[in-house]
């Protein structure tokens, strides 16, 4: 077999932990397989990078974050090839562009658009471990870029899928994929196998066991992806094609993003037109609009408009919409950023009634309140105050019936 192994920050996260992970790598070698490992930096590393820069500029130029984070997941895979070489198998690591990881120019959140293999796949034809430094690729141009965060998970779908790798294993500090965040709430519970799908609303909406790029990339591509711990040999999460019984349950997990922002337009011009000003304003910065609700004015002259963006976009977006509605002649523009949006998923919605109403009861049971709510085919999501995030999220998890009591679980959380 070809497998891909990724490990995340807190299973590289000290030297102990990358002999650990050279073991696992060996161990799969001598099995037979060819291996490719992928690694992210060591944990907590990219996050001291970004403050070392947020101490010289408040809006660093993104080819310079680039570059400046590139460096964690190349000492990373350069000191866990050294492992693996320690326990007598052949290893190398390789940066971005020694992989021939092809991006397109949009630094810090790059997008693949090839991968040519490079001098990594020549080592893997003659037996060697490629570690490849996960996170980075370089454009047409040399330019070193970064895919995101999180984005070395992304770059092992993505390897795996440019060789036809058998598995992708994906290893971090949890079992697998639970019903909700494990740190959160302590019954959650781990499932054997969840569709692309509803990997995909659960990554998008808050869960960053795997980044939502990945996951697309994975079910594009089909590549198989397995999530699984590297502090032990449970089985992990397969991440795979949806099949009949997926549909048998309603809400298979709930997620949540504390990383959002809700801006208000107070008092617009309740005429046409309006709406397409500001959110083509607002895309031309290429800033996403999560949640968008428009109240309808009921004496015919004026309506607010609110809305939801990342918070990492959040100045941005309100210095836009503050000088469009100087335009539109609007009343005020308000921003909150304590907010956070708390959703349930399942592909079972799609034949099931009733999830949105449970769960609005449950929110109103506990006294929180909701102040946007969005919809689709496979979950409810909305927002409410912050400061209920951990609540929310633990009374609609038992609400639905996803916990289970914990035994022995075999978790162990790192650096
Ligand atoms: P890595 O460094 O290995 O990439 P991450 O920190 O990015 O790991 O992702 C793993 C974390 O995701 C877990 O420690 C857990 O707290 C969090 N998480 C959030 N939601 C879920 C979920 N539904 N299932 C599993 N883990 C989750
Ligand atoms: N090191 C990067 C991050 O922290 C990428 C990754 O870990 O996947 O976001
Ligand atoms: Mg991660």
């Amino acid at each position: 077999m070809l497998i891909v192994q990724k490990y995340g920050g807190t299973s590289v996260g000290s030297i102990e932990r990358i002999m650990a992970v050279a073991k696992r790598v060996a161990e799969a070698k001598k099995q037979g397989n060819d291996v490719v490992v992928i690694v992210s930096a060591m944990s907590g590393e990219t996050d001291k990078l970004i403050g070392l820069a947020s101490r010289i500029s408040r809006d660093p130029e993104g080819r310079e974050m680039d570059l400046l984070l590139s460096s964690g997941e190349r000492t990373s895979a350069a000191l866990t090839a050294m492992a693996i070489h320690e326990l007598g198998f052949p290893a190398m690591s390789f940066t971005g562009r020694q992989a021939g990881i092809i991006t397109n120019s949009l630094h810090t959140e790059a997008k693949i658009e090839k991968i040519t293999g490079g001098l990594a796949i020549k080592a893997l034809k003659k037996g060697v471990i490629p570690v490849i430094a996960g996170f980075q690729g370089i454009t047409e141009t040399s330019e070193v870029t970064t895919l995101g965060r999180g984005g070395s998970d992304l770059t092992a779908v993505a390897v795996a899928a440019a060789l036809g790798a058998d598995l992708c294993e994906i290893y971090t500090d949890v079992d697998g994929v639970y019903t909700t965040d494990p740190d959160i709430v302590p019954e959650a519970k781990k499932l054997g196998k969840i569709s692309y799908d509803e990997m995909l609303e659960l990554a998008s909406l808050g869960a960053k066991v795997l980044q939502t790029r990945s996951v697309e990339f994975a079910k594009k591509y089909g590549v198989p992806v397995v999530v699984r711990s590297s502090f032990n040999n449970n089985p992990g999460t397969l991440v795979v094609k949806e099949d009949k019984d997926m549909e048998k349950v309603v809400v298979s997990g709930v997620a949540y993003d504390k990383n959002q922002a809700k801006i208000t337009v107070v008092a617009v011009p309740d005429k046409p037109g309006v709406a397409a000003k500001l959110f083509d304003a607002i895309a031309g910065a290429n800033i996403v609009v999560d949640i968008i609700v428009q109240n309808i004015s009921s004496d015919g002259k004026a309506t607010d408009i609110s809305f939801t963006v990342a918070k990492a976009d959040s100045g941005k977006a309100l210095r836009i919409t503050e000088d469009i509605v100087r335009e539109l002649g609007a009343e005020e523009v308000k921003m909150r950023e304590d907010i956070a949006k708390v959703s349930v998923i399942g592909v079972g919605m799609r034949t099931h009634s009733g999830v949105a109403a449970k769960m609005f009861g449950t929110l109103a049971k506990h006294n929180i309140n909701i102040m946007m709510i969005s919809t689709s085919e496979i979950k409810v999501s909305c927002i409410i105050d912050s400061k209920y995030t951990e609540l929310a999220v633990r009374v609609l998890h038992d609400a639905f019936g996803l916990g289970e009591k914990r035994g022995k679980s075999g978790r162990k959380k790192g650096g």
